[in-house]
């Protein structure tokens, strides 16, 4: 696919940015030798919406327990749901949980390599399939996050922020991968740059290793867009959600309904709407006596 960026582009030198990273970069146990594609692939589940401080400990107790998608299928949804904890957004570990069953089933237990195989599993979007197939399987793909937006955004195209996703991302950070095998590294060291040096809110230009930046030759020019507003938590239907979750995680058998009830009880419309959308997202159950449960352990 033909490059999109412009032709006076400074570009981002694969040699300066590796070079940082080797020397920059977090030690996170899902980088480190040894770790399989499938193991990679919980954490890129996990880190999709949840700090890496967060996620850490979570995917260190998970992968020692469910080493490989056949014994993440075989645990069932509910304990998944249990082992997510507080990690968030839960209906991701419902998706791990079908993309675990759907390896173990179709594939003999072993993480696809290719992008399109990939993006047919649960739970699994451009991004994810093409971390899984560059940090997993050295395959040279862009791998395009929030971050690796951002830095491009800035350092190529001399904006202060990247704008919606776009089709043309991809071919943008595709344009900068390196040819040779040097690619997955460029990836990571660029995903690195952007989570820890230019971040949304406090680029830190001065220990950046790109000696070419559009944004900051521009003398960084304000950002078009409104500024993002923080997402609040509290008092949300998530944190409702997540109430209601936390009663039937402590529960190895089907609650009653005043058992939820007063697990929220600030606004009964909003909680019953909160444990709908549960339903809904078939991460509860009822029971045919109306009691709720985790999925999977609704009975008959
Ligand atoms: S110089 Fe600043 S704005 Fe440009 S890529 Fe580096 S950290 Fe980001």
């Amino acid at each position: 696919m033909a490059a999109i960026l412009p032709e006076t582009r400074p570009m981002i030198d694969p040699d300066q940015l590796v070079q940082w990273y080797e020397h920059a970069q977090r030690d996170l146990p899902w980088r480190r030798p040894g770790v399989s594609a499938w193991q990679i692939l919980v954490s890129e589940f996990m880190l999709q919406q949840t700090p890496v401080a967060r996620v850490e400990p979570i995917w260190l107790t998970w992968v020692d327990r469910w080493p490989t998608p056949s014994t993440t299928a075989a645990a069932g949804a509910a304990e998944v749901l249990r082992a997510w904890g507080k990690l968030g957004y839960p209906r991701r570990a419902k998706r791990l949980h079908e993309c675990a069953t759907v390896i173990a089933a179709e594939h003999d237990d072993v993480v696809p390599d290719d992008v399109d195989t990939l993006l047919s599993l649960p739970g699994i979007g451009a991004y994810t399939a093409r971390a899984v197939a560059c940090f997993a399987y050295g395959q040279r793909v862009p791998v395009v996050d929030t971050n690796v937006r951002r830095v491009v955004a800035r350092a190529v195209h001399g904006l202060a922020d990247a704008g919606s996703p776009s089709s043309r991302d991809l071919a943008d950070v595709e344009a900068l991968l390196p040819e040779d095998s040097g690619a997955p590294q460029f990836s990571v060291a660029l995903m690195e740059l952007g989570a820890t040096v230019c971040t949304a809110r406090a680029p830190r230009c001065g220990v950046c290793p790109l000696p070419l930046c559009a944004w900051r030759s521009r003398g960084f020019p304000a950002g078009a867009g409104p500024a993002k507003r923080t997402q609040k938590y509290a008092g949300t239907d998530r944190q409702v959600r997540g109430r209601l979750l936390d009663v039937l995680r402590a529960s190895a058998s089907p609650v009653d309904r005043a058992e939820l009830d007063v697990a929220w009880t600030t606004d009964t419309a909003q909680r019953d709407r909160a444990l709908d959308s549960l339903l809904i997202d078939g991460l509860v159950e009822q029971t045919a006596d109306g009691r709720f449960a985790l999925c999977g352990e609704g009975g008959d």
